[in-house]
């Protein structure tokens, strides 16, 4: 047997709540996503017990619905945010810009212009042109100088795109502090879904390297932005939380010892994703020939309805049918989307096991699909709706 199959649903949801969304999603015409606000405020009450000090940023993008918005909002998060579209749907939600950190480091001038009109004063940079900008559109503002890290060991990296080497990083501190700005502190992202601890370690090291060579030369940082990464429950397994930041703690007080700066964290989602269930239904089961080993499912939300975290197969949801059959009746199956684009296979090298008499129209339960699905779906590729988003 895979190491990876998941053999029980009871594993990844409770009875309890799996007899709710069955409730909820009866009557309901498939593909759609369920989110349980209730999970999120747990998540965000879990996170801030265990890193009491930092000031948590959610990281918008992960699920942008207003509901959980809302609730974030009225948890106490501040929010991390990418574009002008970000900061007009948080604002007209009575999010105040103060709250807000514009992370994205690929920006125009004009988004900085209307960030900074909007009361944002907290940005992130990895480029002497964007740090201009900032520092023409956003006079005096606070600035993270964000760092390359290389994102092994993450399901879904970020390497290579954001983040500038050390040297450059301290090019940039200087840079900042001459053009008035405010060199706030070193941030980074180890990759989302990042199952080696130890990247932590090595980013904060770098960190402490930063704050060590600037210091000699008259700027004192004040804050580290420790980015997202934390892990959610898919099939591979990852460590809990706990030990995340029980680590993290421990690495930050490793270098830093009695003098640990101001820790932002922006999770995505860790905060999101075990509280979203996509409800599919099965399209078709074919055969490719008389002799081939494995059949074809094809569901009614592949890549394009949602799931591109299946790019590489890199993200594994839990999948399972409704009905218990014992393990010997189950089969390795081959799983699609229903588009006309031969990308939309899900997984093919990855084989899941599903009961051998599944049959179209059965529903299948992806779980752990709060996070980087529905703002993920297309608009109307082969005339097939934005995946719809339910909360309870
Ligand atoms: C996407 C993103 C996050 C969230 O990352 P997760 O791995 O989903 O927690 C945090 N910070 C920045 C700057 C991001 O772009």
């Amino acid at each position: 047997m895979n190491p990876l199959s998941a053999e029980n649903l009871f594993d990844f949801i409770s009875k309890k709540n799996f007899k709710k969304i069955k409730a909820l999603a009866s009557g309901k015409q498939t593909p759609f996503l369920l989110i349980d606000l209730k999970k999120i405020a747990r998540k965000f009450d879990e996170l801030k017990q265990s890193l009491p000090f930092a000031k948590i940023y959610y990281a918008v993008k992960a699920n942008p619905n207003d509901d959980v918005i809302k609730l974030l909002a009225k948890k106490g998060s501040s929010f991390d945010v990418a574009s002008i579209g970000e900061i007009k749907q948080l604002l007209n939600l009575g999010v105040h810009g103060e709250r807000m950190s514009f992370g994205n480091t690929i920006k125009k001038a004009a988004d900085i212009a209307y960030a900074f009109e909007n009361g944002i004063t907290l940005f992130t940079t990895d480029s002497v042109n964007d740090l201009k900008n900032i520092a023409k559109k956003a006079p005096g503002s606070r600035v993270f100088l964000r760092i390359l890290t290389e994102g092994s060991g993450a399901d879904w990296p970020l390497s290579r795109k954001f983040g500038a080497h050390p040297d450059m990083i301290f090019r940039l501190i200087l840079k900042a502090k001459q053009l008035n700005l405010v060199p706030y502190g070193i941030s980074f992202h180890v990759g989302s879904q990042q199952r080696h601890i130890g990247q932590w370690d090595s980013a904060i090291s770098q960190c402490k390297y930063l704050f060590d060579t600037v210091k000699n030369e008259g700027v004192k940082l004040q804050a580290i932005n420790i980015g997202g990464g934390l892990p959610a429950r898919y099939l591979q397994p990852a460590q809990d939380i706990q030990i995340y930041t029980d680590e993290i703690l421990r690495f930050l007080e490793k270098y830093f010892k009695e003098d640990v700066p101001e820790i932002i964290i922006e999770p995505g989602r860790s905060m999101v994703a075990e509280a979203g269930v996509i409800v599919s239904e099965i399209v078709l089961i074919s055969e490719k020939s008389k002799s081939s080993q494995h059949k074809w499912v094809y569901l009614d939300i592949g890549k394009f309805g949602g799931l591109i975290e299946t790019m590489g197969e890199a993200i594994k949801y839990p999948i399972f049918v409704e009905a218990k059959r014992s393990h010997k009746d189950s089969r390795e199956f081959i799983l699609a989307g229903p588009t006309c684009d031969s990308v939309d296979i899900l997984y093919e090298d990855f084989k899941y096991q599903l009961p051998k008499n599944i049959k179209a129209g059965e529903r299948v339960y992806i779980l752990t699909a709060g996070a980087y699905t529905r703002s993920y779906s297309s608009n109307y590729f082969n005339g097939i709706p934005p995946l719809q988003e339910f909360v309870f």
